[in-house]
């Protein structure tokens, strides 16, 4: 019964890994969330950890573990930016989003793939960015940190694929959460004319796409960029 399985979503308590968990719970998973802060959504079993620290995510995991069974599908979602020009970045601009998010999501599935590969079952989900591969002025860090995950995922995918778990990445476009409202309004408004949906998306319409990948329907998807972003990055 797929939809008993046990899911952990990083970065659970708002914004796209919120909604991702939410929805999770709406079609009957079991689901754990890790938050650095604040609380998952009802439903969840919320465990604290940050993704940079390999210690507190093994902990977290070994709570859930004893919660709820091992984890079977894995999202890692926890991310940041720190947006700035080239010239203008520091290294503690670029490396403390890579250790976020392409350190962090190594992290979250090294520590998942162990209770996938004894399952012989098992679903891996990157949340990557369309600027990952369309690229993005101001975001040299940002994009390099997402387009990794497309390497990790195809790698993964040749390292663990005849052992039945399968790597996905999903590449949203511009998404309504807290990142994007933080740009000013004619930022916003001129990236709706750049999308050919001409809007950004929900936060559900990822987590749907999310759900899809985690489903039975998706069992012979792997290594797979997945985008969701209204047409904007066609072609990358
Ligand atoms: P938010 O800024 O709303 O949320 C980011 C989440 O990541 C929060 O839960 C945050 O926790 C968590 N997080 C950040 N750093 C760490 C850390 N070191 N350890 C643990 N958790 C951490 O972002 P979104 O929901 O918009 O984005 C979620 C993912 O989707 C990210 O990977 C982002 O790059 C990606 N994405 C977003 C797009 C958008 O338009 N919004 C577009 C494309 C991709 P806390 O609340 O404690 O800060």
């Amino acid at each position: 019964m797929s939809n008993e399985r046990v899911v952990l979503v990083t970065g659970g308590n708002r914004g796209i890994g919120r909604a991702i968990a939410e929805r999770f719970v709406a079609d009957g998973y079991r689901v754990a969330v890790t938050v650095r802060s604040g609380e998952g959504p009802e439903g969840t079993l919320t465990v604290r950890a940050d993704v940079t620290d390999a210690a507190a995510l093994d902990a977290a995991f070994t709570e859930v573990e004893a919660a709820l069974g091992p984890v079977e599908i894995v999202v890692a979602n926890a991310g940041i930016t720190k947006d700035t020009l080239l010239l203008r970045m520091s290294e503690d601009d670029f490396d403390s989003v890579v250790a976020t998010n392409l350190g962090g999501s190594f992290r979250v599935v090294k520590r998942a793939a162990k209770g996938m590969l004894r399952a012989r079952w098992g679903r891996v989900i990157l949340i990557s960015s369309v600027v990952g591969l369309y690229g993005s002025a101001g975001q040299i860090n940002y994009a390099s940190s997402k387009s990794a995950l497309v390497g990790f995922a195809r790698s993964l995918t040749r390292e663990l694929g005849a052992r039945g778990i399968t790597a996905n990445v999903v590449a949203p476009g511009f998404i309504e959460s807290d990142m994007t409202a933080s740009l000013p309004e004619q930022v916003q408004a001129d990236y709706k004319k750049s999308i050919p949906a001409g809007r950004f998306a929900t936060t559900d319409e990822v987590a749907g796409v999310v759900a899809w990948l985690a489903s039975d329907d998706a069992a012979y998807i792997s290594g797979a960029v997945i985008p969701v972003d209204g047409g904007l990055g066609m072609g990358h």
